[in-house]
C-alpha cells in the first residue's frame, strides 16, 4: 500500500510526537526493510559494546546492489509472523540513542541533490503519512531543523551524504557493478570496521599512503576517524578513483 508522503519544506512546521502512551507503540518497529548505513553499524556496535564482525553476524544480513554490485546491509528481522525489529522490547527501543538515522528521522524521510557544477548538496524534506501511526494526533509545531536537533540527526546526516557522494563517485566512474572480491574489500572496510582497523593496523594487509598518515594515527582509537580513512581507502583503492578526478 502506498503511504501518504508530502514535501516539507524547512522552515515548514508539522505536529508530531511519540512516547509510550501511544495506543500504537512499537508498531513501527515491525515489518520493516531497515537498511543500515555505515554510520548506524558503528553506532550500534558500540552501543552494544560489540565487535563489528559480531554485531553483523548476529543481527544483519547482506545483499548486493541492484547494478552496483555493492553490499547492502539490513538489520535482520525475526522469522515469527510479527517480523520484529531485533531491538524492539515492551518498553521501546533498547538501542534508542544509537538507533539508526531513519529510525530518528521518521515520519520524516530526507533525500539530497548534488548540483554536478558546484558540487553542492541540498536536501530535500518529506513528511510520511502512515495510517497506523498516531503520533499526529498530539504534538506541537515544530519545523524540520527543530526535529533534526531534537533526534540529534546531523552527524548521521554528514555522515551518510558522505556514503552517498562515494557512491555517486563509484556511479560516475566506475560504472557496472563489483567483482564479488571488490564487494568484500568494501563490506569489510566500511561495515566491519574493527576487521579493516586489524587488516590495516595490524595484519598490514591494507595499505595507505603517507598523506594518510596522520589520519591514520587518529583512526588507531576513533572509529569515526577510522571510517572517514575507510571510505577514502575504498575510493581510491577499490573504486580506483584519484582525489583529482574526485
Ligand atoms: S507508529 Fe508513530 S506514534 Fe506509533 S510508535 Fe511508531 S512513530 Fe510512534
Ligand atoms: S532500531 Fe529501535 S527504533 Fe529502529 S526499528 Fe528497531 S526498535 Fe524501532
Amino acid at each position: 500500500m502506498q503511504h501518504p508522503v508530502s514535501p516539507l519544506e524547512k522552515h515548514e512546521t508539522f505536529c508530531f510526537t511519540c512516547s509510550p502512551q501511544v495506543a500504537c507503540f512499537n508498531a513501527c518497529c515491525r515489518d520493516l526493510n531497515q537498511v543500515l548505513t555505515p554510520y548506524d553499524v558503528l553506532c550500534l556496535k558500540q552501543f552494544l559494546k560489540m565487535s563489528s564482525t559480531d554485531f553483523l553476524n548476529k543481527y544483519t544480513e547482506e545483499s548486493t546492489g541492484p547494478g552496483t554490485g555493492l553490499p547492502v546491509v539490513s538489520l535482520r528481522f525475526s522469522n515469527a509472523d510479527d517480523l520484529a525489529c531485533p531491538f524492539v522490547t515492551g518498553a521501546g527501543c533498547r538501542v534508542y540513542p544509537a538507533r539508526p538515522a531513519s529510525c530518528r528521522t521518521y515520519p520524516l524521510a530526507r533525500g539530497v541533490s548534488r548540483n554536478r557544477e558546484t558540487g553542492n548538496l541540498t536536501e530535500h524534506w518529506a513528511l510520511i503519512r502512515e495510517p497506523h501511526c498516531l503520533g499526529f494526533k498530539n504534538g506541537q509545531p515544530q519545523t524540520v531543523d527543530e526535529w533534526v536537533d531534537d533526534q540529534q540527526i546531523a552527524t548521521h546526516n554528514r555522515m551518510n551524504d558522505m556514503m552517498l557522494e562515494l557512491i555517486s563517485l563509484k556511479n560516475r566512474f566506475r560504472s557496472g557493478p563489483l567483482m564479488p572480491s571488490e564487494k568484500k574489500r568494501v563490506f569489510t572496510a566500511l561495515y566491519d570496521l574493527d576487521a579493516f582497523r586489524d587488516d590495516l593496523l595490524e595484519k598490514g594487509v591494507t595499505t595507505v599512503t603517507a598523506a594518510d598518515i596522520q589520519a591514520l594515527d587518529r583512526a588507531r582509537t576513533g572509529d569515526l576517524d577510522l571510517l572517514l580513512v575507510a571510505m577514502d581507502w575504498v575510493r581510491k583503492n577499490v573504486f580506483t578513483i584519484s582525489p583529482k578526478k574526485a
